[in-house]
């Protein structure tokens, strides 16, 4: 759990160090399902005052450095190439590189059933879970096996 104010000191810090001070701004917004959001045509990086509470000091770091990706990558790199190896060389670990809700990407745990369906959780998975989508009931086949993301990922982007 952090602070708005612890996040917004870690923003101007890592902005400053890594655009340069002054060149973008940082604000809060009001998003519900994505964490940070790279506004170009303002040069403006926003991380949602919702979830940014709910977060890890990690987690906003990592939230702040894809944001900041975007911002040194530009607005055409999406989530390509080029903006997973600016990422990677910041510091960004996360995995989740698609469009949609950003916050998965933050989730500490994915599980995985067997036939592939992820799920994502912010706190540990404490009793066996079976995947819905496989089946509506609880079906031990579908077991969900959970693992904690940062220390493969990191692994993976070293
Ligand atoms: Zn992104
Ligand atoms: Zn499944």
């Amino acid at each position: 759990m952090t602070t708005l104010e612890a996040v917004r000191a870690r923003a101007e810090h890592l902005m400053a160090a890594h655009l340069g001070a002054g060149s973008w701004s940082f604000a809060f917004d009001h998003a519900k399902t994505r964490a940070g959001q790279c506004d170009f045509a303002r040069r403006r990086i926003t991380v949602s005052r919702h979830l940014a509470v709910r977060f890890s000091e990690d987690d906003v770091d990592q939230v702040l450095l894809h944001e900041i990706a975007h911002a040194l990558a530009g607005p055409r790199a999406g989530h390509g190439q080029r903006w997973r190896r600016t990422a990677a060389a910041l510091g960004y670990t996360g995995s989740r590189l698609y469009d949609g809700p950003v916050a998965s990407e933050l989730a500490p745990w994915i599980g995985t059933c067997p036939a592939g369906h992820e799920h994502f959780r912010y706190r540990t998975p404490t009793r066996p879970l079976a995947c819905a989508a496989c089946s509506r009931r609880f079906d031990a086949r579908n077991l969900i096996t959970w693992r904690r993301r940062d220390e493969t990922e990191r692994r993976a982007t070293a």
